[in-house]
């Protein structure tokens, strides 16, 4: 037969877990993202960079539904997530408090505050999600958070509270939490940010040990340029929320097109 006549199969959509399509995000009648389009695949490490104020922080909080958008769709995993079909003619109507719930425990987020339960053990502190959200029995969750604690290097300090340690510590049982609910998105909002620097390269080890060990789908805000480097496939040079340029770490980091992502750069170092 010859090929010509060969109907073809129907292309596959790429898998996407997550899509922005035609964000806004107003605060007042400060625009902060303007008809956003962005897609993260499935297992992919995407890290938006940018000067202060350009909105990479939001696009986080619109995805933990911290934010709700102005106007365009949240999708996640293929399925709009920010809104959900009513009605007859299934219309995209903001999605409930009550829906919203269930499908932000897909999410992890680990923020620059670690916001850990000052007056809970380490321990605690990872187990309470597990326990009173996913409805682990005890013993369940103590084993995940054991297990998890011994992955970000802090087996010895679980029954230790919180206050007693380090930040940088702290922050590690603050992605040990994010990490007991198994989330298959990891968001990570300038994790580094309230350390002092000599304790930041332990909170990215563990990040890159995370990574490695994981096929979790990773969006992360820094500045941390070393650590964009090695953890991801692709960095989107964020400006006044549009992306201006996107390429991988080499492309967007040795030969940036444009002339504010190299000042962005140079102002980093
Ligand atoms: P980035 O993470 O790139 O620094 P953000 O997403 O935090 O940027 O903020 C983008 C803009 O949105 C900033 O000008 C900020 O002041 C504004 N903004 C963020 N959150 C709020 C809010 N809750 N109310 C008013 N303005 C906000």
């Amino acid at each position: 037969m010859p090929t010509d006549t060969v109907p073809e199969a129907p292309r596959a959509r790429a898998p996407e877990k997550v899509r922005f399509e035609g964000v806004t995000k107003r605060f007042g009648d400060h625009t902060v993202l303007d008809g956003l389009d962005l897609t993260v695949a499935p297992g992919e490490r995407v890290t938006l960079i940018g000067p202060s104020g350009s909105g990479k922080t939001t696009i986080l909080r619109l995805l933990m539904t911290l934010e709700r958008v102005t106007d365009g769709v949240v999708h996640l995993d293929g399925e709009p997530f920010s809104h959900m079909p009513a009605g007859p003619g299934g219309k995209l109507v903001p999605a409930d408090e009550r829906h919203l719930g269930p499908r932000r425990r897909r999410i992890g987020m680990v923020f620059q505050q670690f916001n850990l339960f000052p007056h809970m053990s380490v321990l605690a502190n990872v187990v309470e999600a597990p326990r009173h959200v996913l409805g682990l029995d005890a013993d369940e969750a103590a084993a995940r958070a054991r297990e998890l604690l011994a992955l970000v290097g802090l087996a010895g300090k679980a029954d230790a509270h919180p206050t007693r340690l380090s930040g940088g510590q702290q922050q590690r049982v603050a992605i040990a939490r994010a990490l007991a609910m198994r989330p298959d998105l990891l968001l990570l909002d300038e994790v580094t940010s309230a350390l002092d620097p000599e304790l930041v390269a332990e909170v990215l080890d563990v990040l890159r040990d995370v990574a490695d060990g994981t096929d979790i789908t990773l969006l992360c805000v820094t500045h941390e340029m070393g650590f964009a480097r090695d953890v991801s496939d692709r960095l989107l040079m964020f400006d006044r929320g549009r992306v201006l340029e996107a390429g991988t770490p080499d492309e967007l980091l040795d030969a940036p097109e444009h002339e504010r992502t190299r000042s962005f750069l140079r102002s980093l170092r």
